[in-house]
C-alpha cells in the first residue's frame, strides 16, 4: 500500500505543544520513514462560518495559511497537501464554507469531537447510547456535504474510556447505512491511531483494535475508500505511521485498490 498520511497536525494547530511539529521537520521525516503523500490538517474554523467557539475562533483561514511561508522548497519528492481539520456542530452548522473549501486542497471532518460538549454537542450528552446516536447522526450529516473529502478518526468518542461500550451501542445495520452513504458520497474514511490503539503506546490503550475492525470491515464492504492519518500533533507522534500501515495491512487487507483518490492521485500528479 502506498505509504501516506493526511493528518497530521503542525506546531499552528492551537493544541499542538510542539514547536519542532514543523512542514519541514515533517517533510524530513516522512522521508526517512518512505511516505509520499503527506497532508496537513489543522485545526479550522472558517471566518465566515458564525459560532466558533472561543478556541476556534483564531484558527482561521489566514492562520492556517501561514503554512505556505513555513513550507520548504524542496519537499525532497514528497508530494504535499494542504488542508484542514474542521468541525461539525449539528443542525447543518459545518465549521467551512464550499468558498474556502475550494482553496483547500481537502477537508477532513470528524463526526466523533463528542468532548466539546456545549459546542460540538449539547452539553447533556454522556450516556453511552447518546454519544453513539450523536456519532452516528453526525456520520450521515456530513455525508451530504460534497466539498468535505474525508471523515477524520470514525465513531472514535475522544475523551471517552468507555470507547467499546459506546462503540458497542451502534448496530452492523447503523453502521452499513453510514458507510453506504459515505461510498455513495465519495468520502474517505480515515484510518486513524486511535482507532488502531495498539499502534499508539500499550499503556494507554483502554480498548483494543477488535472495537473498530469490524467496522472498518463493513466500510471495505461498503465500497468504500480510506485514507490513513496519525492525527500527530508532534514529530514524536509523526513516527507511529509506520505502525499504522503495518496494522492497516495485517489487520484490514487493505491495498492501493482501497484508498481513495485524494491519495492516489496525488502520486500520480
Ligand atoms: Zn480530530
Ligand atoms: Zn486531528
Amino acid at each position: 500500500m502506498i505509504s501516506h498520511d493526511i493528518h497530521i497536525h503542525t506546531h499552528l494547530s492551537s493544541c499542538s505543544s510542539d514547536p519542532e511539529a514543523t512542514p519541514e521537520n515533517y517533510i524530513q521525516l516522512a522521508k526517512e520513514l518512505g511516505i509520499e503523500v503527506l497532508g496537513f490538517a489543522d485545526h479550522f474554523w472558517d471566518s465566515n462560518v458564525e459560532g466558533a467557539s472561543d478556541w476556534y475562533r483564531p484558527q482561521n483561514f489566514e492562520h492556517i495559511m501561514q503554512i505556505k511561508d513555513k513550507m520548504p522548497e524542496d519537499t525532497l519528492g514528497i508530494k504535499v497537501l494542504i488542508g484542514c481539520e474542521t468541525e461539525y456542530c449539528g443542525n447543518g452548522k459545518l465549521g467551512i464554507t464550499r468558498e474556502v473549501a475550494e482553496k483547500l486542497d481537502f477537508v477532513l471532518v470528524p463526526t466523533s469531537h463528542v468532548h466539546m460538549k456545549g459546542f460540538t454537542v449539547p452539553a447533556w450528552i454522556n450516556e453511552p447510547k447518546d454519544v453513539a446516536n450523536i456519532m452516528v447522526e453526525y456520520f450521515k450529516d456530513v455525508t451530504q456535504y460534497d466539498f468535505v473529502t474525508g471523515l477524520a478518526h470514525p465513531f472514535y468518542p475522544l475523551s471517552y474510556e468507555n470507547v467499546d461500550e459506546i462503540v458497542g451501542c451502534i448496530s452492523d445495520e447503523e453502521f452499513q447505512e453510514c458507510f453506504g452513504m459515505a461510498q455513495e458520497a465519495g468520502m474517505s474514511i480515515e484510518i486513524n491511531t486511535c482507532n488502531l490503539p495498539s499502534t499508539r503506546d500499550a499503556e494507554t490503550d483502554l480498548y483494543h483494535d477488535d472495537v473498530f475492525i469490524n467496522m472498518y470491515n463493513i466500510a471495505k464492504k461498503m465500497g468504500c475508500k480510506f485514507h490513513l492519518g496519525t492525527d500527530a500533533h508532534s514529530i514524536e507522534a509523526f513516527s507511529r505511521n509506520t505502525r499504522l500501515k503495518e496494522s492497516v495491512e495485517r489487520l484490514l487487507g487493505l491495498t492501493n485498490e482501497d484508498i481513495h483518490p485524494i491519495v492516489t492521485d496525488a502520486v500520480r500528479k
